[in-house]
C-alpha cells in the first residue's frame, strides 16, 4: 500500500472507531461535513450540563456553545485546518456550560472518512475538560502577582482587592472580605466584590464574641465557620446587613502577624448557606496567611512612618514631618496664591536647664513647652520640634493673620512659670519669622530667613520675635567673617591674656590673680571677650581657646609663686561647654604635671548652671576636687542656683556677681540680699570673693558683710603679666 492510501486507511479506521464510543461515556465528538449534523457522546453532552435526549445534532447548536471572545479564532483554526488537512487540530477554547458558566476545553479533531476523491468527509475529535487547571494556572500566576505586588511595597488596599479577587475566580460565587483590627475596632480592608453599603455597615465594629463571623473570629483568635448567617446566633445583630444582600455563609479566619498576635480576619461569604469544602478551607487558611503578611508589612510601615514622622519625646512632628509639610504648604500656596508663615521658635538658656538639673527635667520641661505650642497653635497649624530646643510652625495666612499678635502668644506660652518639678522653671524663648513668599520662596531659604531672625532675637537680648528682612542677611554675613577670623586668630593662638588681682579686704593682699583672655584684632579693634566667648562656644573653638588659657596661665602662675608670692591662686574661666567635655580632667592633670603647679594654686571659675542636681557634672566636681584643685562659682546670683541644690555645693568659693556691687547703694534689698548671700555662702562652708570693686565705699560695706576677698578696678584692672609682676612685688594694695 501506498503512504496516501494507508493514511486514508488510518483515519477510515478512527472515523469508525470514534463514532462507536460517541454512543459510550467518553467526551468525543462527530462532524459531518457534507449535511453539518453533529453527534457527541453522552458523557461530552453532560460536561456541559446537558441530558442525552438534549441538544440538537448540528454545527449551529455547537457553534452557539463557544465563547463569544473565543469563536472567531477557533473557527479560523478549523478553516485552516480544513484546507491543510495535515496532522491535528489542537486547540484551548472556552465553551458555555447550561448553568451559564465557561468551561474551559482542551479540543482535539481529526479529518477521516476520505471520499472516492480522497477528501475527508468528516471531523471528528474530543474535548477534554482542563478548566481546574486553567483556574489552577491563573491561580498560580495571580498568587506571584501578589507577592510582587506585596514586594514592591504597593499599597494594602490594592493588595487586598487583588486577594479577594484571586479566590473569587477560584471559587464561583465567593465573595471575600478583609477586616483590619485597630485596637478594638474592625475596620474595612477590602472587599470588591460585597455591596458598599454591607461594607460601610460592618466598617468601624467594636471587636466581641459575637459579632458576626469575622469579629467573632477576630476575638477568638479562632476559625468561624457559620453555615447560615440567618439562623447562626453570632449574626443576630448583624444578619439584617447582611441578607438583604443575599449573604447566607460566611466563613472566617483570623489573620496573624508572626508573632501570632490577631491583626483582622479573612471571610469568605457564599450566597447560599453550607460549609466549606477541603479546598475551600485550605483556601480559607491560605488566604489568610496571605493577607497577614500584608497586613504585617502595612503595620510596619506605618510603624516607621509614625517614628520617622513623630517626635517621640514630645508627640509633636519630627524634623522630617516638617520639612514634608513646608514642602507641602509652599506648592499648596502657589496654586493658591496665598502665603504663610515660618515661626522659628528657640527656649533661650535651655542648655542651662540640661547642663545643671540635668536631662530628665530638660525632657520634661520639652514636653510641657510642646504641650503648650500645640495649645496655642490654630487647626491648620504645623507644630513641630526640629531639634533640641527649637520648634517650628507653621502658621498659613487665612488673611486674619495678625503676625505680631500670633507671636507673642508663643512667647507667652513659653514664659510662663514650669510647675510639677521640684521648684518652679521660669524660661523665656525667641522666635525668628519669615513669611512665604516674600522672604523666600522655597524651602532652605525660608528656613535660613526664620534661622536669621532667630537669630536677631536672641543677639537683640532675647525673649522676643524678630520679623526676617534682607538687612539681617547682611549682619549675618559679617556675623559669619567675624567667625571666621576668631577661628583664625585662635588656631594661630593671636589671643593674649590679662590678670587681675584678687585681694585680702582686711589686709590689702593679692592672694590670687584671674586670667582673662583678650583679643585684639587688626580690623576689628578690641574685641569684648563676652562677644568672642559666646563665638568660640558656638563655632566650637572653645575648647581650644580654654586649653590654652589654663596652660599659660598655670605657667604664669609657677612663675609668680617662685619669683613673687609662693600661695598664689590662679583663676581660670571654664565655660559650661568646656566643662562637659570629658577630657577636662584628664586636661588640667596633665598641665599640672607638666608645669607643675600645685593644684592648691589653680582656681576653676565654673557657672552657677553646672553646680546643680545633674550628676555627671557632680562627678567632674569631685574629680576635680579629688585633684586637689579649687573651685569657685562665677557670677553667683545671676544663674539658676537653687537653695535647694545648693547642698550639694563641693566648691570652695562664691563670686559675687559685680551686678550686685553696682547695686548695693541703690537699692536696699540688694544690700541686704548680698548680705544675706555672703552669711549663706558662709554657712554653706564657701568663701566670697566680691567681683567689680570700684570704690572704697564698697569694700567698707563689704568688710561689715563679712566677705573676705575683692576684685575689681578699684584695686587693678585686668593687665599684662609685667604689670602685674609689679603689683605682686607691692604684694598689699590700698583698700581706701
Ligand atoms: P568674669 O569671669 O566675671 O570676669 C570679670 C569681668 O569683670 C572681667 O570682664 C573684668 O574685666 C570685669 N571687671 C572686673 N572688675 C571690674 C570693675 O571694677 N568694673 C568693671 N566695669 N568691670 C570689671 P572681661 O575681661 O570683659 O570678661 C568678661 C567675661 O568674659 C568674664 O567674666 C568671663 O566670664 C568671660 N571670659 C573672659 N576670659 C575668659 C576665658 O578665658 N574663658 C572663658 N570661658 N571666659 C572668659
Ligand atoms: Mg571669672
Ligand atoms: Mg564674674
Amino acid at each position: 500500500m501506498s503512504g496516501k492510501t494507508q493514511t486514508a486507511e488510518l483515519n477510515r479506521s478512527i472515523g469508525l472507531f470514534s463514532r462507536a464510543v460517541c454512543l459510550t461515556h467518553d467526551v468525543l465528538w462527530d462532524w459531518n461535513l457534507k449535511t453539518d449534523e453533529v453527534y457527541c457522546s453522552p458523557g461530552l453532552k453532560r460536561l456541559f450540563g446537558y441530558e442525552d435526549d438534549e441538544l440538537a445534532n448540528n454545527l449551529g447548536t455547537w457553534l452557539g456553545m463557544i465563547h463569544p471572545e473565543d469563536k472567531q479564532r477557533v473557527l479560523e483554526q478549523v478553516r485552516d485546518y480544513l484546507a491543510d488537512q495535515t496532522g491535528f487540530l489542537e486547540t484551548e477554547l472556552r465553551m458555555l456550560h447550561k448553568s451559564g458558566k465557561g468551561i474551559f476545553v482542551l479540543a482535539r479533531a481529526y479529518l477521516v472518512d476520505p471520499n472516492e476523491d480522497g477528501v475527508p468527509t468528516h471531523m471528528t475529535g474530543t474535548h477534554i475538560d482542563i478548566t481546574e487547571e486553567k483556574r489552577k494556572e491563573s491561580f498560580d500566576k495571580k498568587n506571584a502577582e501578589i507577592l510582587k505586588m506585596i514586594a514592591v511595597g504597593r499599597p494594602a488596599p490594592d493588595i487586598y482587592d487583588a486577594i479577594a479577587l484571586m479566590y473569587e475566580e477560584r471559587h464561583e460565587g465567593m465573595r471575600c472580605s478583609m477586616l483590619e483590627l485597630h485596637g478594638n475596632i474592625l475596620l474595612h480592608g477590602g472587599a470588591p466584590s460585597l455591596p458598599k453599603s454591607y461594607c460601610t455597615a460592618v466598617n468601624g465594629l467594636k471587636n466581641g464574641p459575637d459579632v458576626g463571623s469575622c469579629g467573632t473570629s477576630t476575638y477568638t483568635g479562632k476559625r468561624v465557620l457559620v453555615d447560615d448567617i440567618e439562623t447562626d446566633p453570632k449574626w443576630r445583630d448583624l444578619k439584617d446587613y447582611a441578607l438583604p444582600h443575599g449573604l447566607r455563609s460566611c466563613w472566617s479566619e483570623p489573620v496573624k502577624n508572626s508573632s501570632g498576635e490577631v491583626l483582622g480576619a479573612f471571610g469568605m461569604y457564599y450566597h447560599h448557606p453550607g460549609l466549606p469544602n477541603d479546598q475551600e478551607l485550605d483556601d480559607l487558611k491560605s488566604a489568610a496567611r496571605l493577607t497577614g503578611i500584608v497586613m504585617e508589612r502595612n503595620q510596619t510601615q506605618k510603624r516607621i512612618r509614625e517614628l520617622a514622622y513623630t517626635d517621640e519625646l514630645t508627640g509633636l512632628g519630627s524634623r522630617a514631618y516638617f520639612y514634608q509639610s513646608l514642602e507641602a504648604l509652599i506648592k499648596k500656596s502657589v496654586h493658591q496664591n496665598s502665603q504663610f508663615l515660618v515661626l522659628y521658635l528657640d527656649v533661650d538658656e535651655f542648655k542651662a536647664i540640661n547642663d545643671g538639673l540635668g536631662h530628665d527635667i530638660g525632657d520634661f520641661v520639652l514636653k510641657e513647652i510642646a504641650k503648650r505650642l500645640t495649645h496655642v497653635s490654630r487647626e491648620n497649624d504645623t507644630v513641630a520640634r526640629l531639634s533640641g530646643d527649637e520648634f517650628c510652625i507653621l502658621i498659613p495666612d487665612d488673611g486674619e493673620l495678625n503676625q505680631s499678635d500670633i507671636a507673642e502668644c508663643y512667647l507667652e506660652a513659653v514664659s510662663r512659670p514650669i510647675e510639677g518639678l521640684v521648684r518652679k522653671i521660669t524660661l523665656t524663648s525667641s522666635i525668628g519669622m519669615a513669611c512665604f513668599p516674600q522672604d523666600a520662596a522655597d524651602v532652605s531659604l525660608l528656613m535660613k530667613a526664620a534661622d536669621t531672625a532667630l537669630y536677631a532675637a536672641k543677639e537683640n537680648g532675647k525673649n522676643q520675635f524678630v520679623f526676617y528682612s534682607p538687612e539681617l542677611t547682611q549682619k549675618e554675613k559679617s556675623r559669619f567673617q567675624f567667625e571666621q577670623l576668631l577661628r583664625e586668630d585662635i588656631d594661630n593662638q593671636r589671643l593674649t591674656i590679662v590678670y587681675q588681682p584678687q585681694v585680702d579686704i582686711n589686709t590689702g593682699e593679692i592672694v590670687g590673680i584671674e586670667a582673662l583672655s583678650r583679643w585684639q584684632h587688626s580690623e576689628l579693634g578690641e574685641v569684648p571677650p563676652l562677644d568672642f566667648i559666646s563665638a568660640a562656644e558656638r563655632i566650637g573653638v572653645i575648647k581650644q581657646l580654654t586649653e590654652s588659657v589654663i596652660s599659660a596661665a598655670c605657667q604664669q602662675a609657677v612663675l609668680w609663686r617662685k619669683t613673687e608670692h609662693p600661695e598664689l591662686r590662679m583663676s581660670v574661666n571654664i565655660s559650661p561647654c568646656y566643662f562637659r567635655d570629658k577630657n577636662i580632667v584628664r586636661y588640667i592633670e596633665q598641665v599640672l604635671d607638666e608645669t607643675g603647679l600645685d593644684p592648691k594654686g589653680l582656681e576653676l571659675e565654673i557657672t552657677e548652671s553646672l553646680v546643680q542636681i545633674d550628676q555627671r557634672n557632680l562627678d567632674i566636681i569631685q574629680e576635680l576636687s579629688a585633684l586637689g584643685v579649687k573651685l569657685s562659682i562665677d557670677d553667683f546670683g545671676t544663674g539658676y542656683s537653687s537653695f535647694a541644690s545648693l547642698k550639694y555645693l563641693k566648691t570652695d568659693r562664691l563670686k559675687i556677681d559685680k551686678s550686685f556691687i553696682d547695686g548695693m547703694f541703690l537699692d536696699e534689698k540688694i544690700s541686704l540680699l548680698l548680705s544675706s548671700m555672703i552669711q549663706m555662702g558662709h554657712n554653706l562652708g564657701q568663701e566670697i570673693v566680691a567681683e567689680g570693686i570700684e570704690f572704697p565705699e564698697q569694700v567698707e560695706r563689704l568688710k561689715e558683710f563679712g566677705c573676705e576677698f575683692v576684685q575689681g578696678n578699684m584695686f587693678s584692672p585686668p593687665q599684662d603679666p609685667e604689670s602685674i609682676t609689679k603689683l605682686l612685688k607691692q604684694r598689699y594694695l590700698p583698700l581706701q
